[in-house]
């Protein structure tokens, strides 16, 4: 790929963001579409989001991924946001739009369905436990109730924060304190899929059974269980789970398909997940991977 003097840029921000492989992802995508497009890495300390935004209107940055710490000030700092992340109070998507306002999107959720769906997992009238209550943890909420999950029952060590989750739709959902051990074994017992939305595992050894978000006792073979966190791939849940039986799912897939899913809220078009794939999984295998 050239860059020219009419090479649209587009971004991420987060902090730290050094080790993202966002990078790649969307530039494997823009190649992938044959547009002029590049995609690089933004630092942006978490006291510095109102100037980010408005550098991204200065420098005509088309569109901006938003990770770690943002995605709830850039919820607040948006020009206009889509319903779902005002609901939400978590924008993963920045766009600028013709007008120069700048529009806040959520494709988390959106993506982990979609990457479940391209393994053949469907969530429609499953019963499902979420580990977690956090920006990410309240766009997977969101979705899997859009598209039609018979149940989620919300696990959080802040019990209110997985109330303010379940509120979303209180007809499907509901809130378990992590440290009541009953309920979230009877959850678990009853549900077909079990999502890790926390932060739990990541950068941690999967050989070491603490960075596991749960006891993966309650975890028996017909459990689907699945991990958000991409770093590592294996997480220390998703070795116990598959030791167990279990299906298993990495983060990766979600990675990919919520970055698709903001190409096509940027270009109008959308990329081969397939080139995105193998672009994310040659540089995690690159001597120093991710
Ligand atoms: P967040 O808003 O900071 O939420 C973090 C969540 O993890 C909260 O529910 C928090 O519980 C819980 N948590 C943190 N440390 C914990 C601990 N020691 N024990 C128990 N619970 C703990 O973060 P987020 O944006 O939702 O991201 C969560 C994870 O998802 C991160 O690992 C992120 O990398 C991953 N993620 C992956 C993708 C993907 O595409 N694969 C996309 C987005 C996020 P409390 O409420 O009690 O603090």
């Amino acid at each position: 790929m050239e860059i020219s003097g009419r090479t649209a840029i587009a971004g991420v921000i987060g902090h730290p963001v050094s080790h993202s492989l966002s990078p790649v992802i969307h530039n494997a995508g823009f190649a992938s579409l044959g547009i002029d497009w590049a995609y690089v890495a933004f630092d942006v300390a978490p006291d510095r989001t109102r100037e980010a935004l408005e550098a991204m209107r200065t420098l005509g940055i088309r569109g901006l991924s938003v990770t770690m710490p943002h995605k709830t000030d850039m919820a607040r700092l948006a020009d206009t946001v889509s319903p779902s992340s005002a609901r939400l109070a978590s924008v993963n998507t920045l766009t600028l739009e013709v007008d120069g306002r700048i529009r806040g999107d959520s494709t988390d959720g959106d993506g982990l369905v979609s990457s479940l769906r391209s393994t053949g997992i469907e969530v429609a009238d499953r019963r499902i436990v979420i580990l977690g209550a956090g920006g990410a943890a309240r766009s997977v909420v969101d979705a899997l109730v859009r598209h039609d999950a018979e149940r989620v029952i919300i696990v959080n060590r802040t019990w209110s924060a997985a109330r303010t989750a379940a509120d979303l739709e209180t007809r499907r959902c509901d809130a378990v304190a992590a440290d009541d051990r009953d309920a979230v074994g009877g959850a678990v017992a009853d549900a077909d899929l079990v999502i890790n939305a926390t932060s739990v595992g990541m950068n941690h050894s999967p050989e070491d059974p603490s960075g596991s978000p749960i006891d993966v006792a309650l975890l028996t073979s017909r459990h689907v269980v699945v991990d958000l966190v991409y770093h590592p791939l294996e997480t220390a849940l998703l070795r116990a789970a598959a030791q167990r039986g279990c299906t298993t799912v990495n983060g990766l897939g979600m990675l990919i398909h919520q970055a698709a899913l903001q190409q096509e809220i940027w270009t109008g078009h959308f990329p081969d997940v397939a080139a995105m794939t193998a672009a994310a999984t040659a540089a995690l295998a690159s001597p120093g991977g991710r």
